[in-house]
């Protein structure tokens, strides 16, 4: 029998048991590492106490998903998806239940995870259980005839981060599976709940024994355990700068192929012949989710001729950016996940005031108290200060002025990151130059998170490794092999 903790609904949604254990091969298995406390962010509540798997525990589910591998691997990419889109299913059937849960484990609006992350959470799965069977096969006519086959890797190891779990993790869940990978997942320690609740959805589903692992625990005990297992056929990580470089070593030791999205501090450029006013509306935007998002455009740059016209549009699309309990309907802006990031949030900001930095919008802790940050915007920075080359990950941009496409440019590219990019101008010929000039995995031009399934997603320079969406995550999950066949060379048909 499973242990469980009670997330309630406090009328925002049903009472929703969650086991508090890890899901090893077939079953639920009480942890014998260090049990650690999940407290919600929205009110410092304490929610129960959670298991965190042994370095031992790592290393069966690792041995589980090892010997459930051949089976699900031959099973073929029909046979699977019937399977996975079962899952799908079970996601969607309990949205109601996910979402609250998502929303009190990590403070994410209630009406995002019931409108839209848990929908997708759900088509992550079925897009690559269909992407699987409809892959055409790949043939390249050169010297030889060459048939490229994707075969399924192996054991895929996953670690996601807290500010959308369930979302994140059936990112890479889905393509996982769906290419004949099985998984060992690890959560997010400050926000593990709704992965949990994953494993259950997958047992219900049929997925078999051994193919969907999830070992709870802290990053430094049960994340670093993972990585270092020999046997892993991949890892796919995503999470900060500073832990993807622990991944990184870890996966060159053992030679081990690993896709890292990382952190970010994107630019969001407004040229003079922008809509200004749609600009305005989604440089506001970059407060959702308390601007706890790796792809948020934290760095205003803005042509100095409409800045002040600018400023005023801002301020204006700001108010609405109500902070406050994020399951109350017109909350904009949560809480911050954990005290931890409410401290570095606001010595980020503190700092930069210290430092000359002006406070355009916020400059602190919200009036609610406990984890409520308001919705800030710094003004008067330096390029090579800490605030504008450091993620803060929390609902604080910078603003800055530029004279010349050139300087715009020089000021977006002038971090060591390069997740994302926001550009707004009215001409299609500097959009189509300033997006080839800036350094970033995607550049959105006049709009905002936009993110097709195919796409392929992922950052440049410190924002990490690899590319994940269509194509770009099952290649990453799949062993490619080319056959190269000689013409004319066969002498039997069969
Ligand atoms: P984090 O790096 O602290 O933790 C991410 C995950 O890694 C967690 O599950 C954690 O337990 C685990 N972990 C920590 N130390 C580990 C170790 N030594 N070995 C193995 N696993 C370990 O990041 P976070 O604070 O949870 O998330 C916020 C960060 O994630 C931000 O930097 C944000 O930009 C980034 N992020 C990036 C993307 C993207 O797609 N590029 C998406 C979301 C978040």
């Amino acid at each position: 029998m499973s242990q469980q903790l009670t997330i309630e609904g406090e009328g925002f949604g049903p009472d929703v048991p969650v086991s508090t254990d890890c899901f090893i091969g077939a079953e639920r298995v009480a942890g014998e590492g260090e049990p650690f406390e999940v407290t919600s962010p929205i009110d410092g509540r304490s929610l129960g106490t959670m298991c965190s798997a042994s370095a031992a525990q790592v290393e069966r589910a690792v041995r589980a998903a090892t010997a459930a591998f051949p089976a699900w691997a031959a099973l073929g990419p029909q046979r699977r998806k019937e399977v996975l889109m079962r899952f799908a299913q079970g996601i969607s059937a309990r949205k109601a239940e996910l979402s609250v849960v998502e929303t009190r484990d990590n403070g994410s609006l209630l009406i995002a995870n019931q409108k839209r992350l848990v929908d997708r959470a759900a088509q992550n799965i079925r897009f690559f259980a269909e992407f699987a069977c409809d892959a055409p096969p790949v043939m390249i006519a050169g010297h030889v005839d060459n048939h490229v086959h994707h075969a399924p890797a192996g054991v895929a190891a996953l670690i996601t981060p807290w500010n959308a779990p369930l979302m994140l993790s059936t990112w890479k869940v889905g393509p996982a599976l769906a290419a004949g990978n099985t998984v060992v997942l690890k959560p997010p320690e400050w926000a593990p709940l709704s992965c949990s609740m994953l494993a259950d959805i997958a047992q219900q589903a049929g997925i078999p024994g051994g193919v969907f692992n999830v070992v709870q625990g802290t990053g430094s005990v049960t994340g670093q355990a993972l990585i270092e297992q020999t046997g892993l056929a991949r890892i796919s990580f995503t999470g900060s700068t500073d832990t993807g470089r622990r991944v990184g070593k870890a996966a060159a030791e053992s030679v081990t192929p690993a896709s890292l999205e990382l952190g970010g501090k994107s630019p969001f450029i407004v040229f003079a012949d922008a809509n200004l006013d749609e600009a305005a509306k989604t440089v506001a935007a970059q407060f959702g989710n308390a601007g706890q998002v790796c792809l948020a455009g934290t760095r205003v740059i803005v042509d100095a001729r409409v800045a002040e016209d600018f400023e005023r549009r801002v301020r204006k699309a700001a108010e609405p950016f109500v902070v406050g309990d994020p399951r109350t309907r017109g909350v904009r802006v949560g809480p911050l996940i954990h005290p931890r990031q409410l401290e570095r949030v606001d010595g980020f900001v503190q700092r930069a005031l210290a430092q000359g930095a002006k406070a355009m919008i916020g400059g602190g802790p919200a009036e609610q108290g406990g984890l409520y940050y308001q919705p800030t915007i710094l003004h008067k920075v330096e390029q090579q200060s800490e605030i504008v080359q450091h993620e803060v990950f929390g609902p604080v941009l910078t603003w800055q002025t530029f004279g010349s496409e050139d300087e715009a440019l020089r000021l977006a590219n002038g971090t060591e990151y390069g997740l994302a990019a926001m550009l707004y101008t009215g001409s299609a010929g500097r959009a189509e130059r300033v997006a080839a000039g800036l350094v970033a995995g995607t550049v959105w031009v006049n709009c905002f998170f936009v993110r097709d399934l195919a796409a392929p997603f992922g950052g440049a320079r410190s924002s990490g490794i690899g590319r994940e969406g269509g194509q770009h995550s099952f290649d990453f999950f799949c062993d490619i092999k080319n056959v190269a066949i000689a013409r004319d060379s066969f002498t039997e048909e069969s």
